[in-house]
């Protein structure tokens, strides 16, 4: 078969693309597969350089975008992605925020009119399989979730039928983070008695408690392997420093890094191909 094999992705904001698919991109990008990426937001709401937070006065949404503009873009070269579409919206921010009702933000432009700017882009490049989030944004956040139902949305304008994934995150795999996250909070905690630092302890909220993010395992459809790529993808994820630098990620380092954040797993949406059991390729049925 000599069809051109393109995938494509439909991330929220700049980073997205490094967290959840940055292996995925540079794999398949060493395979000779065409990547596109297409990022909703332009990330006004994340932290300004020197950590001021998007509720603080000092903090500049369009300087925020600037810098996360040049991230991005340093990013992509990284993950060798072909095509980057920017689609402009503003960051709509955490559920619930006042720039959830920005005219301009993501969460109020009309989901027909962003799919059909989307829908442009897929016709241009046809790809076989588009990733995007499921109807709950993966997390909840409002960009993520209007990010699930543009590409819904849009893959109906369409003459053809991509193969749709979500990306997802197996509960055992979860289990593991999760104890991690604790372990690091006890050690802080431990830290700081150690200095006299007596921190209370955040109330954990209930809905929070109650949201889950894994998926079963026996549900997840395509595990992939991105152990050549795990450099990249932390290179990646640390090209978006305004954002990243504090991250879990970051300071887990690279080592560390290298030998737990091996896979990236997804959930199969729609069949056309009519893949049966688990893949290891996110192209499986077109090759
Ligand atoms: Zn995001």
């Amino acid at each position: 078969m000599s069809e051109q094999l393109t995938f494509l992705a439909v991330h929220a904001h700049p980073d997205d693309e490094a967290s959840s698919t940055g292996g995925l991109f540079r794999v398949l990008a060493n395979q000779g597969v065409r990547t596109v990426l297409v990022t909703c937001t332009n990330g006004e709401c994340g932290d300004a350089p020197g950590g001021a937070t998007p509720d603080s006065a000092h903090h500049d949404g369009d300087e925020v975008a600037k810098v996360r503009a040049v991230e991005l873009d340093h990013a992509v070269k990284i993950l060798g992605i072909d095509r980057l579409v920017r689609l402009g919206y503003r960051d709509s921010g955490m559920m619930g925020w006042p720039q959830n009702d920005d005219p301009q933000s993501f969460w109020s432009a009309p989901v027909q009119e962003a799919a059909e700017r989307l829908a442009e882009v897929l016709r241009e490049e046809r790809p076989q399989v588009v990733m995007t989030y499921n109807a709950y944004g993966f997390y909840g956040h409002p960009d993520h979730i209007q990010a699930h139902r543009i590409t819904v949305a849009a893959l109906e304008l369409l003459d053809y039928e991509p193969t749709l994934y979500f990306n997802a995150i197996p509960n055992s795999v979860m289990a593991v983070y999760r104890e991690r996250w604790e372990q690091e909070e006890r050690e802080r905690r431990a830290e700081d008695a150690a200095k006299g630092i007596v921190r209370e302890v955040p109330e954990r909220d209930a809905e929070e408690e109650e949201v889950d993010l894994g998926t079963p395992d026996e549900l997840i459809d395509a595990t992939i392997d991105i152990s050549s790529a795990v450099n990249e993808k932390f290179d990646a994820l640390a090209a978006h420093e305004s954002q990243m630098g504090d991250s879990f990620w970051m300071k887990m380092g690279r080592e560390q890094f290298n030998e737990v954040m091996r896979t990236e797993w997804f959930v199969r949406v729609n069949n056309p191909m009519g893949v049966t059991g688990m893949v290891e390729d996110i192209l499986a049925g077109y090759r």
